[in-house]
């Protein structure tokens, strides 16, 4: 039976990855399934082989097997691996910050077919306002294989629904033509009114 999906998704600073390690530890305690939670190596928001929320109420932390964001596929043998080491199945594979994984829909798509859940979480859009990495087409896999989707809610500091992380360098808006993933980059969640792109040609 293939698994399902849990797609997690929201701006920044909308507690995506407190909602991801709070999931995780529900399987784990009631369900006693076992979870690996997986981290693509550009997301260098915690220390390495470390998930972190950035959300003080949350699980704070949690250990994970990184693998580089532009190659996946090796976790396939260290899943097998660590079921052969066990003795019965990784019940659920759990995704942090699901936008930087490079082959996301097909790797996403393999793991359900060989049987286990999935949970990715990730932003849908870059600085830019466009579609980052492939969050969005993971949509397509909830809907295929029955799973659920949980928008999370940001707030620009006006109040309004934020649908945009704005990057700011040095405090400024960044330029369009800045690189999609740069480390080290600062953002804060911004309405449509104030969502600021300088540069932007449409
Ligand atoms: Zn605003």
């Amino acid at each position: 039976m293939p698994g399902k999906l849990e797609l997690i998704v929201g701006p920044m600073r909308s507690n995506k990855t407190a909602e991801l390690l709070r999931r995780i530890e529900t399987r784990r305690e009631y369900a006693r399934q076992y979870v690996m939670l997986l981290k693509p190596s550009a997301d260098t928001k915690a220390a390495a082989g470390l998930v972190e929320s950035r959300n003080r109420n949350g699980c704070g932390k949690m250990e994970a097997v990184e693998f580089p964001s532009h190659d996946p596929w090796p976790v396939l043998p260290v899943i097998a691996e660590t079921e052969q080491r066990i003795g019965k199945r990784v019940e659920c594979v759990a995704i942090d910050e699901g936008q930087f994984v490079h082959d996301l829909f097909l790797f996403t798509k393999r793991l359900l077919d060989s049987g286990h859940d999935v949970m990715v979480s990730g932003l849908e859009l870059d600085f830019r306002g466009m579609p980052f990495g492939e969050m969005l087409d993971l949509s397509w896999l909830v809907r295929t294989y029955a799973g659920n989707l949980t928008e999370l809610v940001a707030y620009c500091s006006c109040g309004a629904k934020a649908l945009y992380p704005q990057r700011l360098i040095d405090s400024k808006p960044a330029h369009y033509s800045s690189s999609v993933i740069m480390a080290g980059d600062n953002y804060e969640p911004r309405c449509e009114r104030h969502f600021v792109l300088p540069g932007r040609p449409h």
